[in-house]
């Protein structure tokens, strides 16, 4: 089955292996309709992976709320249009557990997605990302095509942006784990330590989001998640090992834990993959630290 990946340069897209890539705007401005769809003229995909989307943490979300929605709105009714006029059979696309109801009922689940409004601070994005999932669903009623989408939970990784103030919270720790030991200074968390959080390594998004391109055959989509809780604290006492840190970690209560904790169901996945590994948190932060060193010169930051 010859692939097209979408957004093959990001954090989940370089771990996904595929036959034709659009890594950039530079290469296929997906905003464009006649930019995209010739591209796929072009290259005739039989399956589509899409995992490009404009994203941004809480600042740019909610200083630009039309513009998220603009943009993945184009993005996405390009993406999903051209794959069906070009007879693309099967579409595998990225949402994210961020889209979810404020008020949603733990664990979430698939079918929730859309019982209430996102929350305010990115529902431009949130309302974008949720209207992939209708349109999938859609096209593949009428049309009788196999398109649906994932929803991984906080993903980590090689290639993710360690940007101190924009990033999310693991590659923000170990960036400042990193310049804590080379300076031989604390090492300061914001919140007290406990808020929970389901992660994921993007080397096993990648693996499964190639196995569901290839054999998963429901409408409905599918929630990537380990559905193991780690707390911040252990994430950074886990990080700090991996680095050999041996200064004081201090939680500074002063700034926002956010929500307490989001678990998920991976029910549905494990239904679909039963026998599946998923890398521990440990080897997973190892991958990531190890990499975030060679390339501490030229990564996001
Ligand atoms: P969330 O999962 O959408 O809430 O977003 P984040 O990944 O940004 O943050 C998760 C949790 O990590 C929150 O409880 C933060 O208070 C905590 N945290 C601790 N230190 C940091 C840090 O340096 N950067 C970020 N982004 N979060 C941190």
């Amino acid at each position: 089955m010859k692939i097209l990946l979408t957004g093959a340069k990001g954090l989940v897209g370089s771990t996904i292996s595929a036959d034709i890539k659009i890594s950039g705007r530079n290469q296929v401005d997906l905003t464009n309709w006649e930019n995209t769809y010739s591209f796929f003229k072009e290259t005739r995909p039989e399956a589509v992976i899409h995992a490009a989307a404009r994203v941004g943490g809480l600042g740019a979300n909610m200083n630009d709320l039309a513009g998220f929605y603009r943009d993945n709105i184009l993005i996405n009714t390009n993406v999903l249009e051209a794959a069906r006029k070009t007879g693309v059979k099967r579409v595998v696309s990225f949402l994210s557990t961020c889209i979810f109801p404020a008020k949603v009922e733990y664990p979430i689940t698939e079918d929730q997605i859309h019982l209430g409004e996102p929350h305010s601070s990115n529902f431009g994005y949130a309302y974008a990302k949720r209207m992939l999932e209708v349109h999938s669903r859609a096209i593949a009623t009428q049309y009788g095509l196999n398109y649906t989408c994932v929803i991984p939970t906080n993903i980590y990784g090689p290639h993710d942006n360690f940007n101190l103030e924009t990033s999310h919270v693991l590659p923000a720790l170990i960036h400042k784990c990193y310049l804590a030991k080379r300076d031989k200074t604390d090492l300061v968390v914001w919140g007290s330590g406990n808020p929970l959080r389901e992660f994921i390594f993007s080397e096993d998004v990648g693996k499964l989001t190639n196995l569901i391109c290839k054999d998963y055959t429901e409408r409905e989509p599918l929630i990537l998640s380990t559905s193991e809780e780690i707390s911040i604290r252990e994430a950074v006492e886990t990080i700090a090992d991996v680095m050999g840190f041996e200064g004081a970690i201090i939680f500074d209560d002063s700034k926002p834990d956010g929500q307490v904790r989001k678990p998920t169901s991976n029910a549905k996945l494990k239904s679909f993959v039963s026998d599946y590994e998923f890398t521990s948190f440990y080897d997973g932060i190892k991958k990531t630290v190890d990499w975030f060193i060679q390339n501490y010169g030229v990564c996001r930051k």
